[in-house]
């Protein structure tokens, strides 16, 4: 093998890891954990069907034992051998990161690693308020909030919790720390908040944060998904074109996720991150790692690489690096969403780590 760090078959370098620090949530997103069957299948008050009872049954969830989840021992001594062959971008993810107990603890770790020059947490935002010192004078250089709705009602039936007015207040203190820039993701479904998207805009211009729209993937736990409840990103610019005038805004590298425009004025930018109407597997550079160890390659994948397993059975650095840069090389060509050949991966986002 040569030593060219982490390149995979088509020539692309992996720079950026995400974590999932744990499988679990204290929100239960309709989309990504819904709370019964009845709340994964969102649209059928608009079908014939009235729901059956056991429908509002609570989804038990099987989390991961805590024994199978990597210590902070294993996810640093993982982060340092990747980092050494070329990962320079961390963001801890799950589940809700802010239920680790001490995360502040391995935020300072992380940070201190060589090589690693950005590190961004993604949250609910839901008991950031306790922990925001913490995590920022740990090192922690960037927040990712997840906000679908600005209307509690409409916040409570997306994500199971009346928290609309807790993680406004997260996004607030975070960037009154100083937490810069703060991107906040919402996953637009059609029927349910599509219409909120000028109303997101216009939070994201008066707030000064970035607001980031996600089209809805094929990895909700309900597997409810269904094309038709996607809103793409060219219905998304038809929309926000009839209120704002957006100029679009230039990469600010190739593996970038989302396509960005910015107000005429100058004063604040959107992105819009298009998985589904505009893969960007081509330029995609990175890799992800669940809580309980495993690797994947991509969102998508269908196999992933058990590195619990090496870091956990006397495996030398050099072997873990060694499997790392095989694993890459085994790293999809892109996803398949839309076509015949898509196959659902049986984990899904919250377990996978968004
Ligand atoms: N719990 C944290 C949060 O919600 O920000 C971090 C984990 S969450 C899985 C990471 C991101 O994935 C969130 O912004 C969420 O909106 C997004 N997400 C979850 N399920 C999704 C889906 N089916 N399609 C698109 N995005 C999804
Ligand atoms: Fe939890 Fe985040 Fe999934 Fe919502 S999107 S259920 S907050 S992991």
């Amino acid at each position: 093998m040569t030593d060219k760090g982490l390149q995979d078959t088509f020539g692309r370098q992996i720079r950026d890891l995400r974590i999932s620090v744990t499988d679990r949530c204290n929100f239960r997103c309709l989309y990504c954990l819904p709370e019964t069957e009845e709340a994964s299948n969102f649209y059928r008050p608009r079908s014939e069907d009235p729901a059956p009872a056991s429908a509002t049954k609570k989804i038990r969830y099987h989390w991961k034992p805590r024994r199978e989840i990597l210590t902070y021992e294993e996810i640093v001594r993982f982060v340092r051998i990747a980092a050494g062959l070329g990962v320079q971008k961390l963001r801890l993810t799950g589940g809700e990161p802010l239920l680790r107990p001490h995360l502040p603890e391995l935020i300072h770790a992380l940070a201190r690693i060589q090589g690693i020059q950005d590190l961004a947490l993604t949250s609910n935002g839901f008991g950031f308020q306790h922990q925001a010192q913490a995590l920022y004078e740990a090192g922690l250089d960037r927040m990712t909030f997840s906000l679908d709705s600005l209307n509690r009602e409409r916040f409570l039936k997306m994500t199971g919790r009346d928290g609309l007015e807790e993680v406004l207040q997260s996004i607030r203190l975070a960037r009154s720390m100083g937490f810069a820039p703060i991107k906040v993701n919402a996953v637009i479904i059609r029927g349910l908040n599509d219409h909120e998207l000028p109303d997101l805009v216009a939070f994201g211009r008066q707030e000064s944060v970035i607001m980031r729209f996600i089209e809805f993937m094929p990895l909700d736990a309900g597997k409810a998904w269904q094309r038709e409840h996607v809103v793409s990103r060219q219905e998304m610019l038809n929309r926000l074109h009839q209120d704002f005038t957006l100029l679009p805004l230039g990469q600010q590298h190739a593996a970038e996720t989302a396509q960005r425009w910015q107000h005429a004025d100058g004063q604040g930018e959107i992105g819009i991150i298009a998985p589904v109407s505009s893969p960007f597997c081509g330029q995609c550079n990175r890799i992800r790692l669940t809580a309980d160890g495993q690797l994947r390659t991509c969102l998508f994948s269908l196999k992933e690489h058990d590195f619990k397993l090496r870091l956990r059975e006397g495996s030398s650095d050099h072997d873990i690096a060694q499997a790392l840069k095989e694993a890459v090389l085994s790293k999809e060509k892109g996803h398949a969403i839309g076509q015949a050949s898509f196959v659902q991966p049986e984990r899904t986002m919250s377990f996978i780590g968004g």
